[in-house]
C-alpha cells in the first residue's frame, strides 16, 4: 500500500514525499481512513510507530478541505494535547512539514518559555494548536485562547498525562470545547482511569492497536552487566571508549543522577548533556539539538524528559538504572532500532535492581544476555 491509496490530497502527498515517507506504517494505514471518515479513534500505540502522522495527516487534510477564503478569521479547529514540551514541539514540526503546501497555520503552546511570543502568534490566528495542558490553561484563564471552535481533539500519550497529573487540566480544557467534535485518543497503556476517560469521551471509536513491543524488542540486541552502583560510572566511561558507539541515550532514574553522569563523562572528555525537568525549555531544546546534530555524543535523560524524543538512527540506549516499570524498559530501548534499523541496548543492574530485572524479563518473555567479561573484572560482579 502507498499513501495514494489512502485518498490523500496531492498537496499533502507532496509534503510526505519530501519527508521521504514512502509507504504508510500499519497505524497510519488503519487510522488515516477512519479519521478522514470523521470517526473517533482509540489508538493503543507508542512513539516510533508513526503515530503522529496517523492523526496529523488526516487532520491537515480535513481542515484544509474546509478552508474557505484566507481572509476569514482563523479559528482553532484542532487541538492536540501532549504531556511534554518536547513532544509538543516535535508534533508541531511534523505538522508544519505535512501542511507546508496548504494554507493552514499551526502553533505550539508550551510552558517554560515566555508567554508573549505565543500571545502574538495567537493574535495572528492558528488552525491547529499543539499544546501542553498547563500553559494552555493559563492562556485560557486569561481569555487569550478560544476553544469553542475545536472540531478535532487529539489526546496524545494520555496515560503519561495521567502519570504527570495533567488529567484535571485536560478535563477543564475539554469542558471549554464543543460537545460535538471528533476525538482521537492515544495511550500506550490502559490503566482504569484511562478506560474511564475513553468511555466518557469517545463515541463508537475505531480501535487501532499497534504493539511494536515484542517486534521491537526482538530486533534490538540487548545485554546486561551486573554492576554495583559505585562502579557504574567507570563502566559507562569505559564502554564509551568504543568508537562504534556513535551516539548513546543514557537513562538515569533521577534528575540529579543525570547531572552526575554528565559530570562523570565530561571529566573523561566524553561530550555529554543532560535533559530533564529541572532544565529550562531552552536548555533542553539545546541539548536535544546538539545531540541530534552529533555535537554531543551522549544525551543523559530521565524517562519523563525522554518521552517523545524522536531521534533518527540512534544506535545505543544505555540503562544506567533499570526502571521499576517493565513497560518503561520497552519504551526506552524502543528508541533505538527505529524504522526497521537494528539497535543496541545495554543495561546496568545493581543488587537493588534485580527485582526490576525479573519483572522486565517476564514482560519481554526472555532473559537478557549477561556480559560477564570486561577488561577490568573489578568493575562487574
Ligand atoms: P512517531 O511514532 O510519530 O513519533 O514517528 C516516528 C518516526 O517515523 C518519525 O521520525 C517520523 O518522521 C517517521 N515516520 C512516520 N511515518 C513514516 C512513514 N510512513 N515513512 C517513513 N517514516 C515515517
Amino acid at each position: 500500500m502507498n499513501f495514494n491509496d489512502l485518498n490523500i490530497k496531492p498537496a499533502i502527498l507532496k509534503a510526505l514525499s519530501k519527508e521521504n515517507y514512502t509507504a504508510p506504517t500499519p497505524i497510519q494505514e488503519q487510522a488515516i481512513p477512519a479519521v478522514l471518515a470523521g470517526r473517533d479513534l482509540f489508538g493503543c500505540a507508542q512513539t516510533g510507530t508513526g503515530k503522529t502522522a496517523a492523526f496529523a495527516v488526516p487532520i491537515v487534510q480535513l481542515l484544509s478541505e474546509q478552508q474557505s477564503s484566507p481572509q476569514k478569521v482563523r479559528r482553532i479547529r484542532s487541538l492536540i494535547l501532549t504531556p511534554t514540551r518536547e513532544l509538543a514541539l516535535q508534533i508541531s514540526d511534523n505538522i508544519q512539514a505535512y501542511s507546508q503546501f496548504t494554507q493552514l497555520r499551526s502553533l505550539a503552546i508550551v510552558g517554560g518559555v515566555s508567554q508573549k511570543g505565543q500571545e502574538r502568534s495567537l493574535e495572528q490566528g492558528a488552525d491547529i494548536i499543539i499544546a501542553t495542558p498547563g500553559r494552555l490553561i493559563d492562556l485560557m484563564n486569561q481569555k487569550l485562547v478560544d476553544l469553542q471552535h475545536v472540531q478535532i481533539l487529539v489526546l496524545d500519550e494520555a496515560d503519561r498525562m495521567l502519570d504527570m497529573g495533567f488529567i484535571r487540566d485536560v478535563k477543564k480544557l475539554i469542558a471549554k470545547m464543543p460537545g460535538k467534535k471528533q476525538t482521537l485518543f492515544f495511550s500506550a497503556t490502559m490503566p482504569p482511569e484511562i478506560s474511564k476517560l475513553v468511555k466518557a469521551l469517545l463515541v463508537n471509536p475505531v480501535k487501532v492497536e499497534i504493539t511494536p513491543a515484542s517486534s521491537t524488542v526482538d530486533r534490538i540486541k540487548q545485554s546486561l552487566y551486573y554492576v554495583e552502583k559505585a562502579n557504574k560510572q567507570s563502566l559507562l566511561n569505559d564502554l564509551l571508549r568504543d568508537p562504534s558507539i556513535v551516539s548513546a541515550l543514557v537513562f538515569t532514574r533521577t534528575k540529579h543522577g543525570a547531572d552526575r553522569v554528565v559530570r562523570g563523562l565530561t571529566k573523561v572528555n566524553i561530550s555529554a548533556q543532560a535533559i530533564h525537568g529541572n532544565k529550562s525549555q531552552n536548555a533542553r531544546q539545546n541539548a536535544l539539538n546538539n545531540f541530534k546534530s552529533g555535537a554531543t555524543r551522549v544525551l543523559v535523560a530521565t524517562d519523563i524528559a525522554a518521552r517523545g524524543i524522536d531521534i533518527d538512527e540512534l544506535s545505543h540506549v544505555i540503562n544506567f538504572n533499570l526502571p521499576n516499570i517493565p513497560e518503561t524498559y520497552v519504551h526506552r530501548i524502543g528508541r533505538t532500532g527505529r524504522a526497521g534499523l537494528s539497535g543496541i541496548a545495554i543495561s546496568f543492574c545493581e543488587t537493588e535492581e534485580i527485582p526490576y530485572l525479573k519483572d522486565i524479563e517476564k514482560k519481554i518473555k526472555k532473559s537478557i544476555p549477561i556480559v560477564t567479561e570486561h577488561s577490568d573484572p573489578l568493575l562487574i560482579s
